[in-house]
């Protein structure tokens, strides 16, 4: 995988870290928070049922009290033959007493309401109890509203004359009463799914999701806890008690940090892609340049490269590898220099600066295939020095040394731009010349016997005269036979011909026949000798 794909990776996955961090801490935040309301919910429920129990237990002690009033003892001990004064008598009995509750009565040892008028539909509710010489206190529907009951016997003598009832109302004031009216809790009854009594008046009739325990209404949402009180009696059916905590401000408020999430995590990815865009331009833009330095340089090339002004590390970086490229530069090109002198050395005569015998070997394929290619030909003139070991035994070496370089030079000056100039053998010197027409090679061969004869060389203030015998052969392009050995033969052949014929003289071999030969001005003294080792020659 690429450094480039590789980054592009790192940054998508830190998106993802840290939009997956964000949605994450907001969802463990509002758990947390649902989860408190919900405990917080379940708590006043409990809170609730426990406070109702109180109630109940409380209004039962008023009972027994009142139950236990003497004057009220006397009263339904004593008979009650006269409804008038028996009223007057228990009235006096409760009002001595206070009255407990919302409603007082005094029923007979069979049922008859003695004291007290409740209502028609309590009235009704009433036909459901039965007396017993137990106390008891539980809740009864009535009309819409649940009336809490609590039921105490008159006992005398073990004899019950009669019984006390004790009634609270939680009807919508006990419910404000209960949970004044606010707009953040409620608390209700609620039957079939919708909301009879409610301590906030405006959702009465409002229809909740006992299942789901949730109220939608309007743009108020709550959630709801069902409130268990008991008991009632057999056969009547208690509304639901419920209470209820409103979500509408934290959920709005959640709603809020909702939005804001989702703005820091567009803005922390675009940070994030920010930041891997720089780098990418910062770091892999140099890095692809170095990547591309180092594959040119694996092809053998040291390209330039362009330097930074930038301070960072990595564009340092890229400055010391062009440092580096520039000293490697340098250093080739000393060592292509030294490569040239050792190739020049190795093809150069040290003491004449002529191309050696190995050169030739070189040169040649290339100067055939030319004249292969062209249609021309290759003539060699092969010059040795006469009695040259006379010249040795004479000056010495060094002298001998001497004349070799004073001939060398003449060769150079008086040859042409396109001759290859060897010295092949001790004073043996050889030029090869590539020529549309052999007769200019002739020409020159001979020229430069001429000259040789007349610029002896110096030594030591001395002169020593000098002549040269030639031998010249050529080869023609188009002919089949054409190889340096073939070319060299002949102009041997040519030579030894030129020293048997008494030295200082040319002697041109008939592979140059072909072409017309032009003979020089003055007095020439070139001979051409046929192909082959007869050694039969003409003039
Ligand atoms: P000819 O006319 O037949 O060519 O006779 P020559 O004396 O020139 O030829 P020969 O082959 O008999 O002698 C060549 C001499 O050249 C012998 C050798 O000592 C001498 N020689 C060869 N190389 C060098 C060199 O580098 N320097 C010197 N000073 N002499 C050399
Ligand atoms: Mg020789
Ligand atoms: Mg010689």
């Amino acid at each position: 995988m690429s450094y480039r794909s590789r980054l592009l990776l790192y940054v998508g996955m830190l998106m993802v870290l840290l939009v997956g961090m964000m949605t994450l801490s907001f969802k463990a935040a509002r758990d947390v928070i649902a989860g408190t309301t919900s405990a917080y919910l379940s708590y006043i429920a409990d809170h609730q049922g426990a406070m109702l129990a109180k109630q109940r237990h409380a209004l039962s002690r008023e009972a027994a009290l009142l139950a236990a009033e003497a004057h009220l003892r006397a009263s339904l001990r004593d008979g009650l033959h006269d409804r008038r004064q028996e009223h007057g008598v228990l009235e006096d009995s409760v009002r001595r007493y206070g009255m407990p509750g919302d409603i007082a009565l005094v029923l007979s040892a069979t049922g008859e309401i003695l004291l007290g008028a409740p209502q028609r539909k309590l009235r009704q509710a009433l036909r459901a109890i039965a007396l017993t010489d137990d106390a008891r206190s539980f809740y009864l529907p009535a009309g819409g509203d649940v009336l809490m009951v609590a039921l105490h016997p008159v006992l005398a003598s073990g004899r019950r004359l009669g019984t006390v009832l004790v009634g609270r109302y939680m009807d919508q004031r006990w419910l404000t009463g209960e949970q004044s009216v606010s707009s953040d809790y409620l608390l209700f009854f609620a039957s079939q799914g919708r909301i009879l009594r409610s301590s906030n008046p405006r959702y009465q009739g409002a229809s909740i999701d006992s299942a789901g325990r949730h109220l939608e209404y309007e743009d108020d949402r709550f959630r709801l806890r069902e409130i268990s009180y008991q008991p009632g009696l057999p056969g009547q059916v208690l509304p639901g008690l419920w209470f209820g905590i409103n979500e509408s401000a934290t959920a709005r408020l959640l709603a809020g940090y909702e939005y804001w999430l989702l703005f820091f995590a567009v803005l922390g990815s675009l940070a994030v892609a920010l930041v891997g865009w720089l780098v990418l331009r910062n770091f892999s833009r140099p890095m692809s340049a170095l990547m591309l330095i180092t594959r040119q340089m694996m092809n053998g090339e040291l390209p330039v490269m362009k330097r930074s002004h930038a301070k960072s590390e990595m564009d340092q970086l890229v400055n010391r590898f062009a440092d580096v490229l520039d000293s490697l530069r340098r250093e080739q090109a000393k060592l292509e220099m030294a490569n040239r002198k050792l190739q020049e050395t190795a093809i150069t005569d040290s003491l004449t600066g002529l191309y050696n015998r190995r050169y030739l070997q070189e040169v040649a394929p290339g100067l055939f295939a030319q004249v292969v290619r062209d249609d021309r030909y290759l003539t060699a003139v092969l010059i040795d020095l006469d009695h040259f070991k006379a010249i040795n035994d004479s000056w010495g070496h060094l002298g001998g040394d001497a004349v070799l370089v004073h001939f060398a030079q003449l060769l150079q000056h008086n040859s042409r731009a396109n001759d290859f100039l060897f010295r092949i053998g001790g004073e043996e010197f050889l030029i090869l010349n590539v020529a549309e027409n052999p007769a200019d090679s002739v020409a020159l061969a001979e020229k430069f016997r001429e000259l040789v004869s007349c610029s002896p060389a110096s030594y030591q203030g001395s002169t020593i005269p000098l002549t040269v015998s030639i031998g010249v052969s050529c080869c023609y392009g188009k002919s089949g036979d054409i190889s340096l050995s073939v070319l060299m033969r002949a102009a041997d052949k040519s030579l030894y011909q030129a020293k048997s014929s008494g030295r200082n003289t040319v002697v041109l071999h008939s592979s140059c026949r072909q072409k017309a030969v032009q003979r020089p001005t003055g007095r020439p003294r070139i001979t051409v000798i046929e192909g082959g080792n007869s050694g039969k020659r003409r003039t």
